[in-house]
């Protein structure tokens, strides 16, 4: 294994049973890479919080991963956020992914806080490190999000979210690593110390990526519309051009001194897979009993 080098990994909790199959499928396949932790994310609005709970708890309970839960401040009072971290906190997970979450109408729409609940990620972070020990990760954005006036502000809420506790940031998912670096630089800047840890995101489908980029403020480069052009119906082709784009990012990132990545699975191990092999990571073998 390549030293130093350490992932994370990302799943949505699954809708029906065929994707509880797939999703279940990836964390075997991924399980081996003995990755930092795995998260999985919180659905709008709480929508999932039945899902979420349920997966994080069978990643605790059924594999040596290490889960994270996504947990947002959205439609729910105080009350009912805390009453989740301590189910959390009781079924042995030990990380959150505090985020404030997007309105219910949809990103893009204007957020409003719920009157008796937490009011940003920063409020949540603090809310979380009051009541437990756990390890909590926060969301950055190297573009900037796109609720925010200016980079700066972005920034200022980052540096809140540290200052309430938070452990780490995971970045929203970029294509330039200029945009990272640059990020990086003026978040040092500021004062914020924490690691922040490059989110990538396989291409999976190019232009479900371009619809999701487009509402979460990251840009997609035209030298990538470029690569996936006349791809739409060659899944095969598809694949190994999405592997070495992400496979360029990474190895570029790792070149200039980065060591930590998350990866945005979709819930699918083949690409993430074959990234993590080209960082030199190797499944672990399991020591005999
Ligand atoms: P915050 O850090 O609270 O705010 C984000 C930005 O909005 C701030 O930088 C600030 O500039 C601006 N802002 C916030 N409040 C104000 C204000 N009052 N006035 C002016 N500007 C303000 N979403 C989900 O629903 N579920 C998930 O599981 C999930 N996981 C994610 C994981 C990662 C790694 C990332 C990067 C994002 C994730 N998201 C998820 C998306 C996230 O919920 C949205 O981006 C949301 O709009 C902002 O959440 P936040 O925690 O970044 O918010």
């Amino acid at each position: 294994m390549r030293p130093g080098i350490r992932v994370s990994f990302e799943f949505f909790p699954p809708k029906t049973a065929e994707m509880e199959q797939t999703l279940w499928e990836a964390i075997g396949r991924l399980e081996p890479i003995a990755p930092s932790f795995v998260s999985v994310t919180y659905g709008a609005g709480g929508s999932t919080l039945e899902r979420t709970h349920s997966t994080v708890r069978r990643i605790a309970t059924e594999t040596a991963l290490m889960p994270a839960a996504h947990l947002t401040c959205v439609a729910a009072t105080r009350g009912e956020v805390d009453a989740v971290i301590r189910s959390y906190r009781d079924a042995g997970v030990r990380h959150i992914v505090a985020l404030r979450g997007d309105p219910t109408g949809g990103a893009g729409e204007r957020y409003a806080p719920h009157p008796g609940g937490y009011r940003n990620a920063a409020d949540l972070v603090d809310g979380i490190k009051c009541a437990t020990d756990m390890d909590v990760s926060v969301a950055a954005y190297p573009e900037k999000h796109p609720d925010s006036p200016s980079v700066d502000a972005d920034i200022d809420m980052l540096k809140a979210k540290v200052d309430a506790g938070a452990d780490r940031a995971i970045t929203q998912f970029f294509f330039e690593n200029d945009h990272y670096f640059r990020y990086l630089d003026r978040v040092r800047a500021r004062g914020i110390n924490v690691p922040v840890v490059p989110g990538i995101l396989p291409v999976q489908n190019f232009k479900q990526t371009k619809s999701f980029a487009g509402r979460c403020g990251a840009s997609v480069p035209r030298w990538l519309a470029e690569r996936f052009d006349g791809l739409d119906d060659d899944v095969a082709t598809r694949k190994l051009v999405a592997a070495a784009v992400a496979a360029e990012q990474v190895l570029d990132l790792v070149g200039q001194g980065i060591t930590d990545f998350h990866f945005y699975t979709m819930n699918r191990a083949d690409l993430v897979y074959a990234i993590c092999h080209m960082l030199g990571l190797r499944p672990m073998v399991k020591q005999a009993a």
